[in-house]
Order: structure tokens, then sequence, then C-alpha cells
């Protein structure tokens, strides 16, 4: 494959993939010449590779499929060190020096978040350092639920900060993708490197999931002194995590001590009100038709979780147009029916594969074993599709799981649901309902 349809294939899965976690991903592989569309990536580790395989190769497959009509056959590899390939092109060498640009796109932005009394704090503070970073508050620790704002709020300070002086550098990153990075820098013995990205080459630092660090020590001491030496220097430092600093077990005191040196503000799940005019606002976004009657419906259906609540309305205008009905309260309705809590189902393998196989008719190992038939085939596709998706096994554990299925199986089928929920209304029904039955 040449190296323009490459970069275009990077492009489109980066837009598709979380930026900081596409950064990472990306900064570890290269692309080795071959002949016709065939493509073989290399990798400086096995850490590297595999990390790459779980999180990012259906998406490459998916993309590359679409833009070139049929899917290549792409093969992994561990660049010998001792003797690099010489037609290697490397794609980004962003790990010693992070691509500052384009980090922030429009979707998070101070303009489109909601503001409510569940969030209006961390909302005014993060507005404040935005406006001043390093001088008001430092560092700024945003704690809360998981799907409440807190990510939306760290990207909205970088795009204002970049919108307002384009060669700021910016540090967005999870915590976990720190750690990852530290533990490549320490195998390839380039923590200098590291050091100068993290301190020298940074004019703000937004950390996101601080509690991954948790019981992570070594991180946690490199995190230290980084968080020293920024600090000192004035550089503002941005913090989220799920739980107020002194409530993370596992992270060493003295972090816990500083994360609350400057201000520490909470988000809460939000109000009534504020669901309901987050709900208009993103329809109003993505072109949907929403009466106030049916907003106050979702609003009422779905109470803690903001995420889930972007996500029923995107079901609900997904199931419309593929069925040709329209966004009516009797839809959501139908839509909504088994998400009552009695009717719900612990999600685990087991209670997936028990479900798929009710909603097919078919007996749980006859979704394990071989048997080809369509009428297997498909709930068996789902199943595996659902497990990755739900419970975020590795394709191995799924093949595992199934039976013993080879992973390239696992990831065919994955890939395969994943596409047909894009244009199969059939099986866009039929998984929604499954869905709709778990928590
Ligand atoms: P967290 O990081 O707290 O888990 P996110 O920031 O990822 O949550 O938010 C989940 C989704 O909900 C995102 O798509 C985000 O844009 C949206 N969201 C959260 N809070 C608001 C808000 N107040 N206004 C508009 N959208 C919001
Ligand atoms: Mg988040």
């Amino acid at each position: 494959m040449n190296s323009h349809l490459w970069q275009r294939i990077c492009g489109e899965v980066r837009d598709i993939l979380p930026s900081q976690l596409a950064a990472s991903l990306f900064s570890q592989v290269s692309l080795a010449e071959t002949e016709g569309e065939d493509v073989r990536l290399l990798f400086p580790d096995s850490f590297s590779l595999e990390n790459f395989e779980r999180k990012c190769l259906p998406a490459v497959l998916d993309v590359a499929e679409k833009i070139s009509g049929k899917r290549p056959a792409i093969s992994l590899d561990i660049q010998n060190k001792s003797a690099p390939s010489q037609h290697t092109t490397t794609i980004e060498p962003d790990v010693v020096f992070p691509v500052f640009a384009n980090q922030f796109d429009g979707k998070y932005k101070f303009e489109n978040f909601v503001v409510g009394t569940s969030n209006q704090f961390a909302h005014a503070a993060c507005m404040a350092v935005s406006k001043q970073p390093g001088q008001c508050y430092n560092p700024l620790f945003i704690f809360g639920g998981a799907g409440l704002g807190k990510t939306h709020l760290l990207r909205a300070i970088g795009h204002s900060l970049s919108a307002a002086n384009p060669s700021i550098k910016i540090l967005f990153l999870t915590s976990e993708t720190f750690t990852n990075e530290l533990i490549h820098a320490i195998r390839t013995d380039r923590m200098r490197e590291f050091r100068d990205k993290y301190r020298t080459h940074c004019d703000v630092l937004l950390l996101d999931d601080v509690h991954f660090l948790a019981g992570k020590e070594r991180t946690q001491e490199e995190f230290f002194y980084t968080f020293n030496y920024l600090h000192e220097a004035r550089k503002q430092i941005v913090i989220t995590s799920d739980r107020y600093p002194k409530d993370i077990q596992g992270l060493e005191n003295r972090l816990q001590t500083r994360f609350e040196w400057g201000l520490v503000a909470d988000v809460q799940p939000p109000e009534i009100e504020t669901r309901i005019a987050i709900l208009k606002n993103k329809a109003e976004n993505d072109n949907i038709h929403l009466s106030n009657e049916l907003a106050q419906f979702i609003a009422g259906q779905v109470t803690s979780n903001i995420r889930e609540l972007e996500g029923s309305l995107h079901r609900l205008s997904a199931y419309a147009s593929l069925t040709g009905c329209p966004i009516t309260e009797q839809l959501a309705r139908q839509v909504f029916r088994d998400i009552t809590p009695k009717s719900r189902h612990e999600l685990t393998p087991e209670a997936i594969l028990k479900v798929v196989a009710l909603q097919y008719g078919v007996r749980v190992t006859d979704l394990k074993t071989g048997k080809r038939t369509k009428e297997h085939t498909v709930p068996r596709q789902i199943a595996m599709y659902l497990l990755r998706r739900h419970l975020v096994m590795s394709y191995p554990e799924i093949g595992k799981y199934m039976g013993g299925k080879d992973h390239t199986t696992v990831l065919h089928a994955v890939t395969k649901v994943a596409r047909l929920l894009r244009d199969d209304s059939e099986i866009v029904r039929s998984v929604t309902s499954i869905e709709s039955l778990f928590r």
C-alpha cells in the first residue's frame, strides 16, 4: 500500500478514536513498503503491537475498506531493531514531541456545554482557568461519576486555550496514556525524552482520569516529579478523576495532598431541566427534530449519565431513520420499553449469550460450536460483537470463550456486525432489543 493511502486511512481512524489514544497508538507504527494493497505494519515491541491490534485494528480495517472498496490484508510485525527495514516510513514521530495542532475538535467546547446547578461550579472554574492559565487555580481538580462531562470540560479548556493562542503547547492525555508512554520510555531507554516532553515541552497539562494511576507506584513517582516541575514553573495543570483525591485508594499521600492545593470542583448528575436542555442541544446539532414532550420523556428515562442520554437519542434517531418511522413518543416508548430496572440483566458473558440465544431461538451451545448455517452464524457474530463492545474482552479471550475460535474469526465477526449496524435495519433492530435488556 502506498503511504499516501495509508496516511488517509490513519487520518480517518484518528477521527474515530479518542485523540490522545490515537496519538499514542499511531506514534509507534511504521508502514513497511509492500507490493499491491497489502499492508505490513511494524512496531518497536510486542507491547505496542498488541495495544494497536486490540484498540485500533478493527477501525483501520473498516476505514480501509470504506476508502478502497475492499479489505486489505494487514500484517503486524515487530521491527527488527538491529536491521531496520530500508523502506520503512515513520508515520508520526510524536513520541518525543507531541502534535499540538488539531487535537481539540469543535465538538467539545464551552459553547456546547450545558450549564446547570449540577456542574456550574466546575464549569466556572474551567472557564477561569482557560482565561488565565497558571494563575488562578493550580491545579484544578475535577471529579465526578462517569459520563458527567469531565472530559468534555477538559477538552473545552484545551479548545479555548489553543484558539486564543495557537502556539501554546497543551498536553491532553489520559493517565493511562501517560503510564503507557512511561513504560515504553523505560523499555526503550528514552527517559530523557519522556521527561523533556512532559516538562520542557508543555505549557498546559490536561490529565484525564487520574484514578487510573492508583496502585501504579513507578508511574506515580514519575508523575509526582512532573507535577512539581510544572507547578513550580506556573504551568497550568487540570486533572479529572472519578473520585475526590483523598478517596483514591492506592494513590500516594503526597499526590493526594498536591491535588488539593488548587481548587477541587465536582460534577454531579444533572437535574431534569439540564438533561432536557442537553438533549435539545444535541438534537439541534445533529438535525434531529425533537419535541419538548419527547425530550421530557427521554430525560425522564435516563437519569444519571449524560453519555447514556446521548446514546438514547442517537439510538432513537438511528432506529427512526432505518425503519422510516418518524421519531414519536410511541416509537420512543417502544425503544425504551424493556429498560425497566426489574427486567434488566447484569452484563456478563453468560448473560449476553443467553439473551442472544433467546432472541434468535437457538441454544447457547450452538452459539459456541461451529455450526455454519446462517441461522447460527449471525447470532454467533452478534454475540462476539456484544462481548467486545460491552465487556471489552480481547479477541483471543472472546475466541476462547466462544468455544475455541481463532482471534481473526472474532475480529472478522466484530467488524462485520459493526458494519451491518450502519445499514442493516434488521440487525439494528435485533441488537437494539438485545442491548436494551442490559443495564
Ligand atoms: P466523563 O468524562 O465525565 O465520563 P464526558 O465528558 O465524556 O464524561 O461526557 C459524556 C458525554 O456527555 C460527552 O459526549 C459530552 O459531550 C456529553 N456531556 C456531558 N456533560 C454535558 C453538558 N453539560 N452539556 C452537553 N454535553 C455534555
Ligand atoms: Mg472522561
